[in-house]
């Protein structure tokens, strides 16, 4: 063992993991979590039922032996299955080479499995029912309440990571303690809430399993991501307030008839829906941005602490576990002092992670409203006509954020804004693939400069 001791605030999907690149490199890990251990009998496992794992994430459980214990909890998904009002279903594939594919696994399975791999070793102390109450930047000392014993107590920590997620308390003393702290949190004007269709009455799935569902309506949509049991969590992403949002549907009657209108296609696949409507809650979305995201050697804040996110290209937690992987490789080159591999962790993910945040919210908009335009699917196949011509110059954006961890996220959004552009123009006067002006394809590479 080093012989530091480091102090990780935050038993979430991120956490564990950092805990475990941690103490493999030999500290000593005390992990402080706010709810009950979840090993332990049902309890809530936070944002949403399932999630998926893409190869980002994937290099990082790699990194600590981990990526095919993850692979064995997950269903493979392969593209996009589109709903349209009518029920009549389009497929839009993710990639098109060989295992381009992205991952649903369940958030408490994935977080259990974590929990397990992190308390396996020797030098990493669970700690449940801690919730951080506050820290003193100065005094370097961690206040918790005990939720089992009902009292306060006080922790001597020289050095803190904070994986307390989007809300995080770290970076709330942060926030009130450190000079030129910059922070910024933006809520979108949709919520979500989540629903269920169980499986058939034999166990299997009641749509096509290997994708991804969405009920594109412009404004708003309903997605499903399936399970290993058989069942689809649901999602519906629609706005708080005004003509057709939450605050409308106020009776069973008015989701009925709301669902019989934009989704009629799921209604005999969600026999509880009005009474799961009427139950669940609807959930916040937020872009949380800051920085610096370190005081010093003392204390850092890495996943949704720093760079909380919105969900539309599954990349919140696989961007915290880069974070992972990016600290990994920074205690890998030797450094040894707290202060230099904090701050160049900080210098090395925090353009990238900007450029996430605004990717994600940029895609709600294709997966709400554009997936929907016969230009979209145009544009696609275009893509990925150019990515089998000019391999060396072109990559979708979709693809190079998803299955190219080499490409960091910041050029992923620089290239893909160029690409945009480029599709527009190509497409502008074509209705299929076979017409495109290939000659002007290459200008407009060149134009790229790629
Ligand atoms: C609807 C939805 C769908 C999503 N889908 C995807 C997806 O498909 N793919 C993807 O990569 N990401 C997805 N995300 C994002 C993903 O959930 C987050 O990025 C991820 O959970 C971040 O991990 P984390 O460990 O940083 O934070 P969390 O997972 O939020 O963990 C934080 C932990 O800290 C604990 N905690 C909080 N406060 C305290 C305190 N004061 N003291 C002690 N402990 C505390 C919490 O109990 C929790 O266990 C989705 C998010 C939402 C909302």
């Amino acid at each position: 063992v080093n012989g530091e001791t480091i102090h990780v605030v935050g038993g979430g999907l991120v956490g564990p993991l950092a805990a475990v690149f941690l103490a493999k490199r030999g500290y000593k890990v005390e992990l402080y979590e706010r709810r009950a251990d979840m090993r332990k009998g049902k309890v809530e496992a936070g944002r949403s039922i399932n999630l998926v794992v893409t190869p980002r994430g994937l290099v990082a459980l790699d990194r600590v032996g981990l990526k095919e214990k993850v692979l064995k909890l997950a269903i493979p998904l392969e593209g996009r299955m589109l709903h349209d009002v009518k029920g009549d279903l389009t497929y839009v594939a993710y990639g098109h080479k060989e295992g381009e594919v992205i991952n649903a696994v369940s958030r408490g399975l994935l977080n259990i499995l974590l929990l397990e791999e992190a308390e396996k070793l020797d030098n990493i102390n669970l700690h449940f029912q801690h919730k951080c109450t506050g820290y003193d930047i100065t005094g370097k000392t961690l206040t918790f309440l005990n939720e089992s014993t009902g009292r306060e107590e006080k922790i001597s920590a020289g050095i803190v990571i904070g994986t307390d997620g989007a809300f995080s308390a770290i970076r709330r003393a942060m926030l009130d303690k450190v000079p030129n702290f910059n922070y910024a949190q933006d809520f979108l004007e949709h919520g979500y809430k989540e629903l269920v269709i169980p499986p058939a009455a034999d166990g299997t799935h009641r749509m096509k399993s290997g994708v991804f569902h969405i009920w594109p309506r412009g404004d708003f949509m309903l997605i499903g991501i399936p399970n290993i049991d058989g069942s689809f969590t649901c999602t519906l992403f629609f706005r708080y307030d005004g003509a057709e949002s939450f605050a409308k549907l106020k009776t069973r009657e008015d989701t009925l008839a709301f669902f019989k209108k934009f989704f009629p296609d799921t209604l005999d696949l969600m026999p509880t829906l009005a009474d799961d409507f009427a139950a669940n809650p609807v959930g916040s979305l937020v872009t949380v941005k800051c920085g610096p995201w370190n005081v010093g050697g003392q204390v850092l804040i890495i996943g949704d602490a720093s760079h909380a996110i919105v969900p539309f290209y599954g990349q919140g937690m696989n961007t915290g576990f880069e974070d992972c992987t990016a600290l990994g490789d920074i205690l890998d080159s030797g450094e040894k002092d707290w202060a230099v591999i904090f701050r160049k962790l900080y210098e090395a993910r925090k353009d990238n992670t900007d450029a996430m945040a605004d990717m994600a919210l940029q895609n709600f908009v294709e997966m709400r409203a554009t997936t929907a335009d016969p230009k979209f699917q145009l544009k696609k196949q275009v893509g990925f006509e150019l990515e089998n011509r000019y391999p060396e110059k072109f990559i979708p954006r979709y693809s190079m954020v998803m299955f190219h961890p080499e490409i960091p996220f910041a050029e992923a959004k620089r290239l893909g804004d160029a690409q945009e552009k480029m599709l527009d123009e190509l497409c502008a006067n074509i209705n299929d693939p076979s017409q495109v002006d290939w000659a002007q394809a290459e200008r407009l590479l060149k134009k790229m400069g790629a």
